[in-house]
């Protein structure tokens, strides 16, 4: 390589383009390799994406690549070839995209390998003398095992008799690299006798293209896509299979630990950033043949792909939220194609855009419509809230849910309630003044969490003290607002003050392994209660639970977003997914003010396609996606006034290009944002919608209208999941 394509590792509109640098004779670059460059001033480091052997410019101003940072190329080329397509297609800075592929701990250096000292004796060493007692029985230890580790002959024998020998060269130390270990739970890895339909989702999943596995919950998906991962090994090929951050459980890790064994690389956000290094360069260097793991994990260099698979796809974090935003399908389609291999997506609620794409022949749709053991679906009982509040009830609890709640404990069984909200109560208010808590650096009410007694901000983490006086009138009087898991564990214990509870949300999960510890004590116990949030809705699998209660099924219904409904649909389908999942019935107490809205007809009945059909209708008469794409653009900076202004320029460049396409555009308008404020940052944003034809063609121009010196921060985003 003669010159060198750089582009600098540096979160800098301004300077994220390829670079040139000569590539002096005595250094030996390689394409995707790390480099340090001159850059202005200082010295950079920066990936080499390109190499040429003439270059553009005049070859006397060129600098030259100083050094190269790994010693060989750390982005190989399908990650290259991923780059530009991102470029291109998410319109993402070239460094922001770089960095996604590499873990951060690498950029960083803030973690090494993790070496251990071993201790040998020389091979002509001077015998230690009579005295040092010690010293001889470090000699005779060594001389019957020749090997040991320093930390172990130390522990054993005293530091100070070990230091001895090494300074007078009786014994030699050297290094070796040991992977860190990953905790997991150790299960047999027993191979299931497939049933019918599993076997069939095999056979039929053969072809290198993709496929929506449409399959109940309890219909047996993994089973199934270990199979196809196991076909794929056996013809040396490797294999990808992500999962939901939350439905990453312990017992996944564990099924696949024990299937695969060490060929199995894990990633996910409950490693250490040791952990993380280690398990990524195994990866890289070809030891590891199977990833699972989370959004991020979809960027793992795994060469020779032979399958990808996204369990759970419907879920809205395999969206990034944050910057650089994409979807992991867009991604997943991607590498299918450079690999030509298999993809499979699997859900028990496919997300409308997907099951629109497998009806028109995009995707090949393999169908499990029956549990494993057999069993009918749990019977989802829907309770009118407001028929109990009619008849003095106006507990968190209907009767049917206490009276189910009392079987369970007399049975000795387990259930599980869901709560999509943790802390106690959604907010405090006055009931004198109305005066509502709020954080200072973002326009959101704070949530009590009365355990550790304080109010939260769920947007930026502050704390702040708890009301008991209002701070604006004086009045005790204070009003509790919507009641999250805290609360209900709280009113639990009081009907239930003998019975085991348990509660899984952010708060009881913030440290490692607590995640682990709460499902394998719940496990344990019976009767016993889980209380948690989304955390335990999905890819558990407890035989003893035979009751799901969902105390605010309303809670995702009414948010201003065209997905709230298909989402309500997705969560009752997955909780209640959660009952019966053995030799038992499974029974869903499902409570709601408004029972007779049509997501609760189609779920209680386990209607998917029913529903499908009702909400792609919706949508296609109201022109919204799939049937067309919405674009938000997001300004955000801590000067209102900038924000506005900025916004106000971008906003008038694209409404020249709404005029040119005056048939494509459906909507277009520009407002603060509903959460006006974030963290110190204010935020407004430009909002539209458009026809699919020449959606491509409009987004480009789209992108243009935004002027690249800018101060606001900006940000994209095609069919975003929430507009707040
Ligand atoms: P899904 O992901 O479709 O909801 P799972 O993959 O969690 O379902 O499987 C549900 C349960 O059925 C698990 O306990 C699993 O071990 C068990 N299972 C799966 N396949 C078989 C089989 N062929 N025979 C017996 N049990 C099975
Ligand atoms: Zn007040
Ligand atoms: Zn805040």
């Amino acid at each position: 390589m003669k010159f060198a394509k750089v582009v600098i590792d540096q979160d800098a509109k301004a300077i994220d383009k390829e670079f040139e640098y000569k590539v002096p004779e005595e250094l030996d670059v390689k394409l995707g390799e790390r480099v340090n460059v001159p850059f202005g001033t200082r010295v950079l480091q920066g990936f080499v994406v390109g190499e040429s052997d003439t270059s553009s410019y005049d070859e006397s101003k060129i600098k030259n690549i100083l050094s190269t940072v790994d010693g060989f190329p750390v982005i190989k080329s399908e990650m290259l070839a991923l780059m530009n397509y991102m470029a291109e297609k998410l319109h993402l800075k070239l460094a922001s995209i770089l960095r996604l592929f590499l873990p951060s701990e690498m950029r960083t250096g803030k973690v090494k390998e993790l070496l251990v000292r071993y201790c040998e004796l020389e091979e002509n060493f001077e015998y230690p003398s009579k005295n040092a007692k010690k010293q001889i029985e470090i000699v005779e230890y060594l001389k019957e095992k020749k090997r040991e580790k320093f930390s172990e002959l130390s522990s054993q024998f005293g530091y100070a008799p070990l230091s001895a020998l090494v300074k007078k060269n009786v014994i030699k130390v050297s290094f070796e690299e040991v992977k860190r270990q990953i905790d997991y739970d150790h299960i047999s890895g027993e191979k299931k006798h497939l049933t019918d339909l599993q076997q069939r989702a095999v056979d039929t999943i053969s072809e290198n293209k993709t496929y929506l596995l449409h399959g109940v919950t309890g219909s047996g998906k993994t089973e199934v896509y270990m199979n196809l991962i196991e076909r794929e090994l056996k013809k040396g090929k490797t294999a990808l299979m992500l999962v939901p951050e939350i439905s990453l459980t312990p017992q996944v890790l564990a099924n696949f630990k024990a299937r695969f064994g060490e060929a199995v690389a894990l990633i996910h956000s409950g490693l250490s950033a040791g952990e993380r290094f280690d398990e990524w360069r195994r990866i890289f260097f070809g030891e590891a043949k199977v990833v699972v793991g989370a959004r991020s994990a979809i960027f793992t260099p795994l060469e020779n792909l032979g399958i990808v698979i996204i369990d759970e796809e419907h879920e809205q974090s395999y969206i990034s939220e944050s910057n650089p935003r994409y979807d992991t399908h867009d991604i997943a389609l991607f590498r299918r194609q450079y690999n030509d291999c298999i993809l499979v997506l699997g859900s028990a609620t496919p997300s409308i855009e997907s099951y629109t794409k497998a009806l028109d022949g995009e995707y090949t749709l393999v169908e499990m419509p029956v549990r494993v053991n057999g069993m009918e679906m749990p019977k989802i009982v829907i309770i009118d809230m407001l028929n109990e509040l009619r008849h003095g009830n106006s507990e968190i609890f209907s009767i049917p849910l206490l009276a189910e709640l009392g079987n369970v404990v007399e049975k000795k069984k387990q259930a599980m309630i869901f709560i999509n909200r943790r802390g106690f109560s959604s907010f405090q208010r006055c009931r004198e003044c109305g005066y509502v808590a709020k954080c200072k650096d973002c326009d959101v009410s704070l949530v009590y969490h009365r355990y550790e007694n304080r109010l939260k901000c769920h947007y930026c983490g502050k704390r702040y003290k708890a009301l008991d006086i209002c701070p604006s009138c004086g009045s005790h009087n204070i009003k509790q607002g919507a009641v999250g898991t805290e609360r209900v564990v709280e009113e639990l214990k009081r009907f239930f003050p003998d019975v085991a509870i348990f509660r899984m949300d952010n708060d009881t999960t913030s440290t490692k392994g607590a995640h682990r510890s709460i499902l394998s004590q719940f496990r344990e116990v019976k009767p016993a209660i889980l209380v948690g949030t989304q955390m335990i809705a999905k890819g558990h699998d407890f035989e003893d639970v035979i009751l799901v209660g969902i105390i605010d099924a309303d809670q995702s219904l009414y948010q201003a977003d065209y997905r709230s409904i298909e989402r309500t649909f997705q969560l009752i389908t997955q909780v209640s997914g959660r009952a019966g999942r053995s030799k038992d019935q499974g029974k869903v107490i499902l409570q709601t003010y408004s029972p007779r809205h049509y997501v609760y007809r189609f779920a209680q009945n386990y209607d998917f396609k029913g529903f499908f059909k009702k909400e792609a209708n919706l949508r296609k008469v109201t022109n919204f996606p799939p049937y067309t794409k919405v674009l938000r653009i997001l300004f955000s900076h801590e000067d209102e006034n900038i924000v506005a202004k900025e916004i106000k320029v971008c906003y008038n460049k694209v409404q020249k290009v709404k005029e040119k396409y005056p048939d494509d555009f459906i909507y277009l308008d520009v407002m603060k944002s509903p959460l006006n404020r974030i963290k110190t940052k204010y935020r407004y944003q430009i909002l539209m919608r458009f026809k699919l034809e020449k959606a491509d063609e409009i987004e480009k121009e789209i992108y243009n209208c935004v002027d690249e010196k800018c101060k606001s921060s900006v940000f994209y985003e095609i069919n975003p999941n929430n507009l707040s």
